[in-house]
């Protein structure tokens, strides 16, 4: 980091952004993750795009995008069948880009606003930056002609 982006990080830090999506941002930024935000070329705008990885997360709050949890989905109590007409509309088309995603050879994570509360967080992305490196392992193994597969699964039992 150079001074100004040192002076930069610091101001940022102090003036703290507690929402879900930029905790997450500052995450990943924080171990050197670079990405870019809601790319409005792919399904659904993804929240962050690792090009590097092949994978978008999407950051989603629980209630508008339905997440069945018992810690994080408040139901209101009035106008009811509104909302959960509305949810399940939010649901179906997390769906569809989902699926329009992964048929466009992305790898898809999603992360919920309640396991990014402080208690949850920490394990939350160590399982995020685990997926990620994965993935691309995976995709790595799949891109090696399949004469060196061959040889390479002798050894690789564990997988
Ligand atoms: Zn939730």
């Amino acid at each position: 980091m150079t001074p100004e982006q040192r002076h930069r990080c610091m101001a940022s830090i102090k003036g703290i952004d507690t929402r879900p999506e930029m905790k997450v941002r500052r995450y990943l930024h924080g171990l050197g993750f670079r990405y870019s935000l809601h790319s409005k070329r792919l399904p659904g705008k993804p929240d962050i795009v690792l090009r590097k990885y092949h994978s978008v997360i999407f950051v989603h709050g629980c209630f508008w995008h339905g997440h069945p949890g018992e810690s994080c989905y408040r139901k209101p109590s009035t106008n009811v069948e509104f909302w959960e007409e509305k949810i399940r509309r939010n649901k179906e088309r997390d769906a569809a880009d989902v699926a329009a995603l992964e048929a466009l050879g992305w790898h898809v994570i999603i992360v919920w606003e309640c396991e990014v509360s402080k208690k949850r967080f920490e394990e939350t992305m160590s399982g995020v930056v685990k997926d990620l490196h994965n993935y691309l392992e995976v995709e790595h193994i799949h891109h090696i002609p399949p004469s060196v597969r061959r040889l390479s699964n002798q050894d690789s039992s564990e997988m």
